[in-house]
This record gives C-alpha cells, structure tokens and sequence, in this order.
C-alpha cells in the first residue's frame, strides 16, 4: 500500500458515509474520490455526529473541495448532550480561510498555567474538536500541555505547573477532545524535543526573538523588569520544535499566536535551507472568528495568568460575580442614557456566545438609543454562560484524577515514538549521526 493509498483511506475513515465508531455515526452525502486519492465534491456534506454517553455531539456542515476540508463561516453547529438534559447551539468557529486537506498534521497545546478559560475555548477548543472529528486519526491530531513552557516564566512554582497538567487535561475532556481521536501528552514526557530546541536555537537570532510583538506584549505584563529568564524569551523555539517533532501544519490557536507561527516558519525554512533538506514542513494557523477573546476587565485579552477570565471550571455563583463585574460603558449611568457598545464587554461576550445574533443586533440598537440596562444584560449573558459551561463543568466532576494520567502517560508513550523519528531525521539532515 502506498502513502496515497493510506492517506486516502485514512481520509475516507474521516469521512465516511456512515461510520460508527465510539457511538459516533457520521452521516456524509454525494462524495466520491477519484483516482489520485482526491476527493471531488461540489456540493456540501452533512456531518451528523451523535453521540449516546455523554460527551459533546455535535451537527457540523462542511464542503470539501479537491481534498480541501474547508468549513464555511457562521454554519450553525449544533453540540447537545444526548441525556436530553441540555442543548447548546454553537457557531462553527473555522475560518473560510483556514482550510486544512487530507495531508495536515494538526497540532496545538496550552500552558499549565491555570484552568482553561472561554478565550481558549472560543479561540482554539471548538475547533480542536471540529478537527479530531473530521480528520478521526490519533496520528494525525496532537495536542499536548507545555509544562516546560509554562515554567518559563513559573519556575519558582513548579508545583502550580504540576497541578495544571491535570487540570488543563480535564477541561479538554470536558470539551470534547476524544482520547481515542487525539493523542494527547505533556510536553515533558517527550525529551526529544528539547534536543530540537537547541539545535533551532542556532537558527534565529536573539534580536528577531525580542522583536516578536507575541513576546513583546507578553514581557510587558510580567515583573521580569531587565532580568528576562533566556528560558522566556527562547519559548517561540521551543515551540518550533513542538510543532515540527510532529510534523505539523494546521495549527488551531488565538490570534496572539500567529507572530510565534512565523517564527517556528522561519527556522524550518532556515533549517531546510541550512542543511540542503525539506524533512521540515511549515505551518498555518487555524483561526477561529473569535480569535482574541478580551478579558472581563476590557484591557487586555483573557488570560490565566492575568485573573481576567471566565474559567471553564468557574461554578454559578463564580460565573455571575465576574459577568456582573464585566466593563460596560462608564458613561451609561441610568436606564434611559445612550449607551456605547464598542469596547463594552458585555456586548463582546455576547457577540461570541449567544446563538441568536439577529438578537443581539437588535439589542445594540435598543442600547445606543436608550432605554436598556446593564443588568438586564449581563443576566442574559450570565444565563447564555451558564448553560453552554454546565455540562462541560458537569463532565470534569466526572473525570478522576487516575484516568486523567492514564490517558497523557499513554498519549505521551505514542507522541514519543513520532518525536523520535524525526529527532533522528534531523540529526542525519545536520550530519552528526554517529
Ligand atoms: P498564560 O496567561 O499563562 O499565557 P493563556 O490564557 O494566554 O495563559 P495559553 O496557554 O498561553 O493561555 O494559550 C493557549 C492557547 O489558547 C493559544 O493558542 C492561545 O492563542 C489561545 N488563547 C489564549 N487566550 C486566548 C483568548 N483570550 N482568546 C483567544 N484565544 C486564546
Ligand atoms: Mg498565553
């Protein structure tokens, strides 16, 4: 069997008219696949994917074009839990830019900095599991936590670190992200990586690595002051090495990522060029249409470290403390005043998780004119959160702690053995195999 043969029946695996695997049935329409493998459809396919035990279902559309998986913006997807104890409607959040084909390695991560928050889900998670279920192949979906990464800038509290693993492991559980679809693994568990890291280190300069705006912003909220640990500043390295160890291409992350992305494209195009090779492929980023969710407080954007986040795990009363503390608009003092809805994060939140836009719209309408309170606002975006978090808090309540390391020793195994290969493609693209 050939490399084609097995991409295309792996792809076929993807998206198969009805596929049950995992009490998931994948229900697909007017497909076919030519002769190079490629699959020639014009027309859109339903993905119907049920589920019976309480993980997250979801109804997603996709066209696919000339083997290009290209998801359509604003397509409802509809994620329910299948209890009948709860309904969510999502919007797709794939960018019609950010197409993947049948040949992506998806990789992304996170830091053990804290619990996830609804920036990581809006801006990467959705689309992770959108991913893992439309590519169905553990070798083809990594996502792993940076907890070497996390201690760049915690490294006098690595037992924070430690506790996160577990932590961040569990919310992606809780989302959606299907152990048997994604290999997922900590970052420290694989040492191969930071094999690659050094070597990438030759390969880009300590003046590109501060000019990156990603490190820039982030330096200005830390108390380094002028003793920045190299450690920090080397991070977007050590992710180049995390992206290629896997040979990855389609990255779903935030908006505040892309500038690392060209980093990690730079030295693989360095490294291929450098030692005469193409073992090394770039990457792209998969950007969700809310890319950059702002923080509760309207500064800076949502982030574990700056304590301006609705955390997935955050329980009701939680939730609506920190709704009800949200930035709105200052100068909108009694019901009746025109109130501004640009940089009102109310407004913000709203755009990004209540389903009925044509709602919201008419609600900025009702705002700017006058006549519409705060509080009737942040309790319908309380109400609009507390839905779309209970069944993925009531799912963590579920997960012990044995399973969660279960399932990272046993990505981590499987990561290794793909880090290794590559590790040793490298070394004898360099020529220091001895
Ligand atoms: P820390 O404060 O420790 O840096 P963080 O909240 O920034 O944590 P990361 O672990 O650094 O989270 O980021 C993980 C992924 O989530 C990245 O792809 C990042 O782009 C994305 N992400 C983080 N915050 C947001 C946000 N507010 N909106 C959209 N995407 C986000
Ligand atoms: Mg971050």
């Amino acid at each position: 069997m050939t490399v084609a043969d097995n991409a295309t029946n792996n792809y076929d695996n993807t998206i198969n008219i009805i596929n049950e695997i995992n009490n998931r049935n994948i229900i697909c329409s007017n497909n076919e696949v030519n002769n190079l493998g490629e699959l020639n459809n014009n027309e859109d396919i339903n993905n119907t994917i049920l589920n019976s035990n309480n993980s997250l279902n979801h109804n997603n559309k996709m066209s696919i074009n000339n083997g290009e998986i290209n998801n359509k913006t604003n397509v409802n997807s509809s994620y329910e839990l299948n209890n009948d104890t709860c309904t969510n409607n999502y919007i797709t959040t794939i960018k019609e830019d950010n197409k993947i084909n049948k040949y992506d390695v998806v990789l992304t991560g996170d830091r053990p900095t804290g619990c996830l928050h609804l920036g990581h889900y809006i801006g990467s998670l959705q689309n992770r599991v959108i991913l893992q279920d439309q590519i169905n192949d553990k070798k083809k979906c990594f996502v792993f936590i940076a907890d070497v990464q996390g201690l760049s800038d915690n490294f006098a509290t690595p037992e924070k670190v430690k506790k996160n693993v577990v932590e961040v492991c569990k919310d992606y559980i809780s989302v959606g992200l299907d152990p048997t679809k994604s290999t997922i693994f900590i970052q420290s568990l694989i040492p191969e990586l930071f094999e690659l890291t050094v070597y990438y280190m030759n390969l880009i300069t300590v003046s590109r690595l501060e000019r990156c705006p990603t490190v820039k912003a982030e330096l200005q909220t830390k108390s380094f002051s002028n003793s920045v640990p190299s450690g920090f500043l080397n991070y977007p390295v050590s992710q180049a090495a995390d992206i290629t160890a896997f040979k990855a291409t389609a990255i779903p992350v935030g908006e505040d990522q892309k500038p690392v992305l060209e980093i990690s494209n730079e030295i693989v195009n360095r490294f291929n060029n450098t030692y005469n090779t193409n073992i090394l492929k770039e990457c792209k980023a998969i950007l969700s249409n809310v890319p950059r969710l702002v923080g509760i407080d309207g500064l800076a954007k949502a982030s574990k470290s700056l304590g301006n986040a609705i955390m997935l795990c955050d329980d009701s009363d939680t939730i609506k403390k920190k709704v009800f503390s949200m930035y709105t608009d200052p100068n909108h003092i009694n019901i009746s005043d025109p109130g501004t809805v640009e940089g009102n994060v109310v407004f913000t939140y709203l755009d990004a998780f209540y389903d009925n836009k044509e709602e919201v719209e008419d609600l900025k309408k009702q705002y700017r004119k006058g006549g519409l309170g705060d509080v009737y606002l942040k309790d319908l975006l309380y109400k609009t959160l507390e839905e779309k978090l209970t069944p993925i808090r009531e799912k963590r309540l579920s997960l012990n702690e044995d399973y969660i390391y279960s399932v990272l020793l046993e990505g981590s195994k499987e990561a290794r053995e793909v880090a290794k290969q590559t590790l040793m493609e490298v070394r004898e693209a360099i020529g220091i195999v001895y």
